[in-house]
């Protein structure tokens, strides 16, 4: 008999959404907390900047019982998103379940000796304390900005000069006439980037430290979702805890997976022209592939082309007047200067005693399967293993950490398990996968199969793979197989 608990969910986002339906589902009362006036976390239209649309293809980023609207473009704007989300939430009732404009100031241990925390809340005004059983943490990688500042930036601004986070520049008529620098290397800095240029800026620089490989929408004519979101790609790269055997394997095969990426990275440079830009990476494809990779905005590299962008690479060295000065010594002329710098990661309503068991001195996270740490029991995350399909992965461990609290996982690791697995994560990106230490090494791409079919153990799922194993091997992780896969772990009720 499962014990029905009271769950707080930090996040009205894809995750916390995805949260409160797997503990709702299994009957546990469910009371989730949402600091914005509205669900959809970086989807929430207020946070958008104009134009944003995702990098996953539909089918990509969708929850397993919830489809795209046929009528969505194949790459869904921000608002269109933000009213799948909404329609998820309806569709399950969920909104019942939230408390909006609820900010979690802190958490701590119960101070009555029972399992669980005290969480301490605001809403406007009124602050008080509640207690749970257990909670979920999904309020994201991207919720806290990072704010960056270079010397001469007051001097800037009392010219008339603007300076903005990426997330601040939500409408486009700010850069009419004017002349627009954006310093970062992400998909946000080049969606702004172009979306200033189609917007009647007088000038548009764009500043970034490395070239990256950037991904386009269509590789060689093809969708890249059938390209490289499969098994077959995935198992080239360096993943975690191999065999003797297939290491053996990875080293027969080595110079097939050389050729391989050596023809994709050939097809990058010759279909997006990256070296007349002085775009080529200097690392290999195959050891960048992370959750930072960023899709090709669309029109970026035709603005390139006609000198509506111009391309930097350094950073800002200091402002001087109205002259950004970079560190490679170029001066550039500026009225916007848009910080597209991102966010800080963190869980900063977690009192640092707790933080100090969460994150090791180097940034990086101790978390079994992404979600749980032995060492602070009764919580867990949803949408830390973020992916190139992150509605997916937060429903995946949506229904993996709900079994794990209610000790229902068919695999129930012990601390020390636990705990063993999370050095060996710790060591494989420190030592063989420098890649994976991306966002404190909270990203599972670009190893969806595999930490799928983790989750899918764990939990005892009858069926973890389609029955074509052609299909399997060469096609994208499929919301529809994987709401049958979920449906095959074994069933119960809290109450
Ligand atoms: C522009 C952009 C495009 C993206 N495109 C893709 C894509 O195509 N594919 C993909 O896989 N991923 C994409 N991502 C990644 C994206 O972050 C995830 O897909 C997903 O939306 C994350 O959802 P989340 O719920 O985990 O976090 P968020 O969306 O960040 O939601 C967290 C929520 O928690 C709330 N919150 C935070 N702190 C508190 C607190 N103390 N108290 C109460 N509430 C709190 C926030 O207000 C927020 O609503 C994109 C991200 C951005 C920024």
């Amino acid at each position: 008999m499962v014990n029905r608990k009271k769950v707080a969910v930090i996040g009205g986002g894809v995750s916390g959404l995805a949260a409160a339906k797997a503990f709702d589902e299994r009957g546990h009362r469910v009371v989730g907390f949402e600091r914005s006036h509205d669900f959809g976390g970086v989807w929430e239209l207020s946070r958008s900047y104009p134009d944003v649309q995702t990098q996953s293809p539909k089918d990509l980023y969708c929850y397993t019982d919830h489809p795209m609207p046929e009528d969505y473009p194949e790459w869904p704007k921000g608002p269109q998103v933000h009213a799948y989300l909404h329609s998820y939430a309806a569709k399950h009732k969920l909104h019942r379940l939230f408390q909006l404009n609820t900010n979690v100031r802190s958490m701590e241990r119960r101070a009555d000796g029972k399992p669980g925390w005290t969480l301490s809340l605001e809403a406007g005004s009124h602050n008080w304390t509640e207690d749970f059983d257990f909670v979920v943490i999904g309020s994201g990688q991207f919720s806290d900005k990072n704010i960056i500042t270079h010397p001469g930036q007051d001097a800037f601004e009392a010219a008339g000069g603007q300076v903005m986070h990426s997330c601040e520049y939500t409408d486009p008529s700010i850069v009419k006439d004017k002349r627009v620098v954006v310093l970062g290397g992400s998909k946000s800095a080049t969606d702004i980037a172009v979306n200033a240029a189609n917007n009647g800026a007088r000038s548009v620089h764009w500043v970034y430290l490395e070239p990256v490989w950037r991904i386009p929408y269509f590789v060689g004519g093809i969708n890249f979702k059938r390209l490289l979101y499969m098994r077959a790609q995935e198992q080239q790269f360096n993943a975690w805890g191999r065999s003797g055997v297939s290491r053996a394997l990875a080293a027969l095969f080595k110079p097939l997976v050389w050729a391989n990426f050596r023809g994709l990275e050939t097809l990058l440079k010759a279909q997006l022209g990256l070296k007349k830009y002085g775009m080529v990476p200097k690392i290999p494809i195959e050891k960048d592939v992370s959750c930072s990779v960023p899709i090709v905005t669309p029109g970026l590299f035709e603005a390139l082309k006609a000198g509506r962008i111009k391309n930097i690479q350094g950073t800002f060295d200091r402002y001087d007047g109205k002259t950004i000065q970079m560190t490679g010594g170029q001066k550039v002329e500026a009225d916007v200067s848009i910080l597209a710098v991102g966010w800080k990661l963190g869980v900063p309503y977690l009192p640092q005693p707790y933080q100090e068991k969460l994150v090791e001195p180097d940034g990086q996270y101790r978390v079994y399967r992404l979600s749980v740490n032995p060492d602070l029991p009764d919580m867990g995350f949803v949408g830390f293993n973020s992916s190139f399909c992150t509605v997916l992965s937060a429903e995946m461990i949506a229904n993996w950490l709900v079994r794990y609290a209610d000790g229902q996982l068919a695999d129930q690791p012990s601390a020390a398990q636990m705990n063993e697995n999370i050095e060996m994560m710790l060591n494989w990106k420190r030592t063989e996968r420098p890649a994976a230490k991306i966002y404190g090494g909270l990203c599972s791409a670009p190893f969806h199969f595999k930490h799928f079919d983790e989750l899918l153990a764990d939990m005892g799922a009858a069926r973890r793979k389609r029955s074509n194993p052609l299909a399997e091997q060469f096609s994208y992780p499929d919301h529809r197989a994987y709401g049958e896969f979920l449906a095959s772990c074994p069933q119960y009720q809290a109450g």
